[in-house]
């Protein structure tokens, strides 16, 4: 499938399942590739297990073991936008604005072990899909948390928070992000090491099928940047990729948005060339930045990022 667009940028995707896209996106910068991987890792919202509550822990597990373990549960964060971060919000721990709240009540009784799975936590207000923990095994359990023996008990109640995995790994919604560009090493980014030949000793890449291979007769071009860039997007299933990916897009356009605003700002000590300041972006008294401007009342400026 392609998508394209009259700006140049286009995306091939290639592949893609549930959990899984893989594709390849052109006429971008190297920055701007690089920009989105980082985001989609690092700063889009997932709801994850973040305040645990232990009554009863008679198992061999550790209490901050156990806690762990809960933490990293992938829970259904389609819908997140619903909740907001309990920073923002007005209550003074937690409330059901800003988290999902979950109890594990389990007990052996049974002379073999039993194993308490991420199907044992009981969520309250149930009628969401929000928060519901990732299952995808066939039999319907989830992930194991712990194991448990005769008369061995978990008591436990949780609370899962909204955050970014700039904070906590558990918050990210990508199990793994490949990231490759110039497969042939023609812009020399990358310095292979050999011991006698590195054509032979290192395995071409699979996208090498997508690129011109280079021509040792061209001398080397200072000039050449990057096009293609091959993602493969791996998600733990809390939201699917394509959401995934216009999140991180979505994340992106705020921040820079946010800088625009900034800059355009009156009265910024910074911005005021005239005094000193350290910018030339900023409006000084009959001299008005061509990049102020376009910001201030262009696009950016009057839309709803502001
Ligand atoms: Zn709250």
């Amino acid at each position: 499938m392609e998508i394209d667009s009259d700006n140049g940028a286009a995306i091939t995707i290639r592949d893609a399942d549930k959990d899984h896209v893989d594709l390849v996106l052109k006429n971008v910068d190297l920055s701007v590739a690089n920009s989105i991987r980082r985001t989609m890792l690092a700063e889009v919202p997932t709801l994850a297990i973040d305040l645990v509550e232990i009554d009863v822990n008679t198992s061999v597990l550790a209490d901050e073991f156990i806690s762990h373990r809960l933490g990293l549960i992938p829970l259904d964060s389609t819908d997140i936008d619903e909740l907001s971060y309990s920073r923002d919000c007005t209550c003074d721990q937690y409330c059901d604005k800003c988290s999902v709240k979950y109890e594990l009540m389990v007990k052996c009784n049974s002379d073999s072990t039993s194993n308490v799975y991420a199907r044992d936590l009981s969520k309250f207000n149930n009628n969401k899909i929000l928060g519901d923990p990732i299952i995808k095994d066939k039999d319907g359990h989830g992930p194991l948390i712990c194991k448990l023996r005769k008369h061995q008990e978990l008591r436990i109640t949780c609370i899962a928070k909204k955050g970014i995995a700039k904070e906590h790994a558990k918050w990210s919604p990508c199990a793994a992000i490949g990231f490759e560009y110039d497969p042939w090493n023609k812009l020399k980014h990358t310095d292979y090491w050999y011991e006698v030949d590195a054509d032979k000793e290192w395995p071409k890449s699979a996208n090498c099928d997508w690129e011109e291979p280079p021509d040792p007769e061209l001398p080397f071009d200072y000039e050449s940047k990057p096009n293609n860039f091959y993602f493969d997007i791996e998600t733990s299933g809390s939201l699917t990729p394509d959401n995934v990916f216009m999140k991180a897009i979505e994340a992106l356009q705020l921040k820079v948005a946010g800088i625009a605003v900034e800059l355009n700002k009156e009265g910024v000590e910074g911005n005021d060339a005239s005094n000193g300041g350290f910018t030339t972006y900023g409006k000084t008294p009959g001299n008005q930045s061509p990049v102020g401007d376009s910001y201030g009342s262009g696009s950016f400026g009057a839309s709803s990022w502001s």
